[in-house]
């Protein structure tokens, strides 16, 4: 087990250091996970002075599958943070979206607006966790990497979390780690949640998707490229790819597929995603000898298909909390938007005087949750349940990709990026969010 030290010297004035810290074992907040959401979470809870545990299973740098993508929503949320995102500094930027479909080929922009930055990025998520675990810690919050949590501790009288049961890497028996609030930052399996009785909803969308990379001469294209449709020879194999550049020789190349969609349960993905690379044109060099890494998959919780997002003291966030958004599979953004709306939320609610006060203010963060995202997921999982009956996605991407000013709309929709008091198509938007009915 290892403690990092911040790597500044504090003040006594900084956040985490205004009072004697308690003992390693016991925190303000313990956060399980430091992926996106955990990190994020602790940093805001640090930088408003709490005592933050983090317990995190893996050590820095560790991999992460995922497509590397970040929309200009996630550069938002990375710039919020501090964290620098210039050339210089490692990040690769991307100007838009390519959407491939229908035997077209559409380059869009990303939208501009006063709410969002005018471009992406790209980078592992090797480094971009780390990046923001390390952001965690030099706000104050103690983060101890090899630390396997295995269970809740639970109050006899109310049930209610009290900390958890945890094994660092190279001890023999576990520990046992107490907060006032626990925090589920672990990820799609979320096994903390599970142990509490919250498990996925049936209802809710769920994608499953894989991805590789590849040494390719097309790493430093600056448009994230989307595959509508995926070609098998002449036969169309069910779910959608991308392409991804990572501006270091190599393209993160992966696909997915969605719940609703009649292949989900019987697919070999691994196969799937050879035989559609196999159509690609040669010279891109999507083949077994210029992999550099194997396929890997996992799933993606979307839609909120993990609730109540609070229950006894713990509260639940990014894809423990199914927080991936139904419509583009965008997962970052949202894990540290949900990090910071939860810090937000504990923060006022530990600084209540009376227990029954903070409780009330906890159990006001699903609210919250539902108010920046419960109308968007709405609409969100009637896309998911359209989109995967196969005729009805050939009809909407042979009509959409004729139709370059419908795609911008479907962009704008599709990647949640709009302004409050936008163009007619932001008004759209947002109206049909707000009108849709938005369940916790
Ligand atoms: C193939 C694929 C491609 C994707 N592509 C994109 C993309 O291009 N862009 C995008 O925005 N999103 C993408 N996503 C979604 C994105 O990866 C997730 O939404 C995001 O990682 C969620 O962050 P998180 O912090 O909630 O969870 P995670 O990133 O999963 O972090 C959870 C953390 O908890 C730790 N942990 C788990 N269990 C324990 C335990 N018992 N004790 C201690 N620590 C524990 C883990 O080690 C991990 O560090 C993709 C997902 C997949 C599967």
């Amino acid at each position: 087990m290892t403690e990092h030290v911040p790597p500044r010297t504090r003040l006594s004035n900084e956040p985490g250091t205004a009072r004697t810290r308690p003992p390693a074992e016991e925190a303000d907040v313990i956060v399980v996970g430091a992926g996106p959401a955990g990190a994020t979470t602790a940093f805001y809870l640090a930088q408003s002075g709490l005592d933050v545990l983090v317990l995190e299973k893996s050590r820095f740098p560790r991999e992460k599958v995922c497509g590397d993508g970040l929309t200009p929503r996630a550069v938002k949320t990375l710039v919020a943070m501090g964290v620098s995102v210039s050339e210089q500094d490692g990040w690769v930027r991307n100007q838009g979206l390519r959407v491939i479909g229908a035997g077209k080929r559409l380059e869009m922009p990303w939208p501009e607006l006063s709410s969002y930055p005018g471009y992406g990025l790209v980078r592992t998520r090797l480094d971009l966790d780390e990046t923001l675990a390390r952001r965690a810690q030099q706000a104050g919050a103690r983060l101890l990497e090899g630390v396997t949590v295995t269970g809740p501790v639970l109050s006899e009288r109310t049930g209610r979390i009290t900390g958890v049961t945890a094994r660092p890497a190279g001890e023999e028996g576990e520990r046992t780690y107490s907060a006032r609030v626990v925090v589920a930052a672990d990820g799609n399996s979320s096994r903390l949640s599970v142990a509490m009785g919250l498990r996925k909803r049936d209802d809710r969308p769920l994608g499953v998707a894989v991805r590789a990379y590849y040494q390719t001469p097309r790493h430093d294209d600056d448009y994230l490229e989307s595959w509508l449709d995926l070609w098998d020879g002449d036969r169309l194999l069910p779910g959608y790819g991308w392409i991804f550049g990572m501006g270091d020789g190599t393209s993160n190349v992966g696909l997915g597929l969605l719940n609703t969609s009649a292949a989900f349960g019987n697919t070999d993905y691994h196969a799937l995603l050879r035989r559609w690379l196999k159509g690609m044109p040669a010279e891109w060099g999507f083949t077994e000898e210029n992999r550099t890494q194997p396929i890997r998959g996992a799933a993606l919780p979307m839609g909120f298909n993990r609730t109540p997002h609070y229950f006894k003291g713990l509260l639940l966030v990014g894809d423990a909390g199914g927080m991936v958004n139904p419509f583009n599979g965008e997962g970052i953004a949202y894990a540290m938007e949900s990090g910071e709306i939860l810090a937000r939320t504990i923060v006022q609610a530990l600084a209540r005087a009376r227990r029954a006060e903070t409780e009330r203010v906890l159990a006001g963060y699903p609210h919250a949750l539902s108010q920046a995202y419960g109308g968007y997921y709405t609409l969100g999982r009637t896309f998911v349940k359209l989109i995967g009956k196969p005729g009805l996605m050939r009809f909407a991407t042979r009509h959409g990709m004729s139709h370059p000013a419908l795609m911008r709309f479907a962009l704008k929709l599709l990647a949640n990026l709009t302004d409050p008091h936008g163009d007619a198509s932001d008004r759209l938007v947002n109206g049909l969010s707000r009108l849709a009915p938005n369940p916790e």
